[in-house]
């Protein structure tokens, strides 16, 4: 059995009580923030389809990546296979680190707009 929070072989579903804490804190932070989270990674694609309407499609997608970048970092919900497959703790570090890719990517995409 492994640790629900750190992933780490221990008897039961925690290897100790902080794991309990932080795992419990994050379930209850999860579901009050749920729908914002959803906002903040659904919303980006009326961005990506704004460019057919108008000019300027880079920086709508730059846009795009900076609202995913700060949700996934504010808000690092994974699914419940990833968390039950890697643990909480290794998944939230997971998305924000996919959040940072999402700023680079945005920078990459405000660097090509000025060119
Ligand atoms: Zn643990």
């Amino acid at each position: 059995m492994r640790c629900k929070y750190c992933n780490e072989r221990c008897a039961t579903d925690f290897c100790g009580h902080e794991c309990r804490e932080k795992y419990d804190s994050f379930l209850t932070f999860s579901k009050k923030y749920l729908n914002l989270f959803l906002l903040g990674m659904f919303g980006p694609i009326v961005l990506l389809i704004l460019p057919f309407i108008f000019d300027g499609h880079l920086l709508f997608m730059a846009v795009a990546c900076f609202v995913w970048a700060v949700t996934l970092i504010v808000f690092p919900f994974a699914t419940p296979q990833t968390t039950e497959s890697s643990g909480v703790k290794r998944s939230i570090a997971l998305l924000r680190w996919t959040g940072i890719v999402f700023i680079i990517m945005g920078l990459f995409m405000l660097f090509l707009n000025a060119l």
